[in-house]
């Protein structure tokens, strides 16, 4: 079939629509999504500039989708033509960290994400009259009116609410939101800092303010206006370091000697630094910004002595049939109102929702790709 996607054609490139081919016919584990909307995260930025090393250009991204069912393959069980689902990351099921319900850290979660193509065939859905595109983009490649993705990693959702809504939910926002409900779990009444409040720090902010009731959060940034949004969505405090040389004082200051939990969502390696210095003894810093290989962090080895924690978190922890349908509750209860931080973009305009995401003029943006 012939479908409109976003191409990426060299490193740095940026995505434009072109008609590409797309197999109209899943295989026996895969199943084909009509894609209503897409959300645009900071891994599909640094996967077209080449941070991670694939997929081959040119590549169809996209890793937050949500759309329709419409077409499953024979092996599939969980799921009909109709279904409202969200695509999230995909993992291979079977290494011992899968069995164990540990699918954020399968050992195969980057070939089953970033190689652009089919894990046991080495194939790709996409073409380009006759040419290979890379697609399976976190088994999905959602930057597209159509999306072969797998069983594993496409999850089913309740048809009241959008899928305009639905969209982000795959990645950044179950990552944000995820980092404290299931990674750090802090205790109600702790304080928590987070560090970059765009969309996965502000969904760790309202979980942190909504789900686990941290009664103090501190929202650091640069920008003004996210620290604004940060306050009105749970953020007890924001700090903006262009205003103060002091971030690690501060938030000691705030907290009586040091924040319990902090969060890193920047990828920049003094701000993790900051953000395990700002802890208490024995305070747990969690780390979500991804940084290019190679990227190495200094920690003062006596002052991490004290019983400090450091650990990474990838997806939030989250297994997403489980989470995106807690979130999407939390959701119609009023206590985790993402869409605050959505603007919509029509797919036609996704250089525009991708520059004013690195602009910093918008939190998420959200690609509207077809008519629900
Ligand atoms: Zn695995
Ligand atoms: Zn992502």
């Amino acid at each position: 079939m012939e479908i409109q996607a976003a191409l990426v054609h060299e490193e740095g490139g940026e995505p434009r629509l072109e008609t590409v081919q797309l197999d109209d016919q899943p295989r026996a584990d895969e199943v084909l999504v009509r894609v209503v909307s897409a959300g645009v995260c900071h891994t599909d930025l640094s996967t077209a500039d080449n941070f991670y090393g694939g997929p081959p250009y040119p590549q169809v991204l996209g890793h937050e989708g949500a759309g329709v069912v419409e077409a499953v393959g024979e092996d599939v069980q969980s799921l009909d033509v109709g279904d409202h689902v969200a695509m999230s990351y995909d993992f291979c099921g079977e290494c011992r960290n899968c069995r164990s319900g540990q699918i954020p850290y399968c050992e195969n979660l980057y070939e089953h994400n970033f190689l652009g193509e089919r894990v046991d065939e080495g194939t790709s859905p996409l073409s380009k009259d006759g040419e290979r595109v890379s697609g399976c983009f976190f088994a999905q490649s959602s930057w597209a009116e159509y999306s072969i993705a797998n069983e594993r990693n496409v999850v089913k959702v309740d048809e009241d609410i959008p899928l305009e809504v639905v969209g982000p939910l795959g990645c950044g926002i179950q990552t944000g939101a995820g980092a404290v409900m299931n990674a750090l779990e802090p205790e109600s009444g702790s304080s928590l800092a987070v560090f970059g409040v765009g969309s996965v720090g502000i969904s760790s902010v309202m979980a942190a303010a909504n789900v686990s009731s941290c009664t103090q959060i501190i929202a650091v940034d640069i920008n003004g206006e996210r620290l604004e949004k940060a306050a009105d969505l749970g953020a007890t405090h924001t700090i903006n370091p262009d205003a103060t040389d002091d971030v690690v004082g501060t938030i000691r200051d705030i907290t009586d000697g040091g924040a319990d939990y902090s969060l890193e969502t920047t990828a920049v390696p003094e701000v993790l630094g900051q953000a395990v210095d700002c802890t208490r003894i024995p305070g747990e810093c969690g780390l979500i910004g991804a940084a290019p290989a190679g990227t190495e962090v200094s920690l003062d080895m006596h002052t991490f002595h004290f019983g400090h924690k450091l650990r990474g978190i990838i997806e939030g922890d989250a297994v997403p049939e489980l989470f995106i349908p807690t979130l999407l509750d939390l959701y119609r209860q009023g206590r985790f109102p993402f869409d605050e931080i959505v603007t919509h973009y029509d797919f036609a305009d996704i250089h525009q929702a991708i520059h004013d995401a690195e602009e910093g003029h918008t939190i998420k943006p959200v690609l509207s790709v077809s008519e629900p």
